[in-house]
């Protein structure tokens, strides 16, 4: 079984994250899985804080845009993989240390500016890679349910 894993050089997809714990691990990879159909052995991760909000003006840093690039066609090259995911998320103090705050009540403002950074996240992806599949999506809590869930962006 060791050997096996071992032997497997490909995977079908390599997900941008960010480091938050609300939104990562067990919760966000059945997430993953609802919204994308890959279970958590099947693709790379690339996770520094603020995930996609990296590959776009909002960058935290500039050595970070130029990180999650170079960790993305590694990915690509080494994995042969197919599907870039860029993933951001509710709450974010990323977006927060470049002042970007969102108050509860403005849920759908915050969401509306993640789906502007995430459309332009993958508009970057496209420019580097043509032929790769992009997908972009926001992590929440649903409230009713207290569950980590992924808001396809398109
Ligand atoms: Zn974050």
């Amino acid at each position: 079984m060791h050997e096996r894993i071992l032997s497997q050089h490909e995977c079908r997809a390599v997900v941008v994250t960010c480091i938050d714990f609300r939104f990562a691990g067990a919760r966000t990879s059945l997430a993953i899985e609802k919204a994308y159909g890959l279970h958590e052995n099947e693709y790379d991760v690339i996770v520094l804080p603020g995930g996609a909000q990296n590959l776009t003006q909002f960058q935290l840093t500039a050595e970070y845009k130029g990180a999650t690039r170079h960790a993305l066609g590694i990915a690509i090259d080494l994995h042969n993989v197919r599907l870039v995911i860029v993933l951001s998320h509710q709450n974010c103090g990323a977006l927060k240390a470049i002042g970007k705050a969102f108050s509860h009540e403005e849920a759908d403002v915050e969401k509306e500016f993640h789906r502007i950074l995430l459309l332009e996240a993958a508009g970057v992806v496209r420019g580097e890679w043509p032929r790769l599949a992009i997908e972009a999506g926001y992590l929440y809590v649903e409230e009713s349910q207290q569950i980590v869930t992924i808001e396809k962006i398109s």
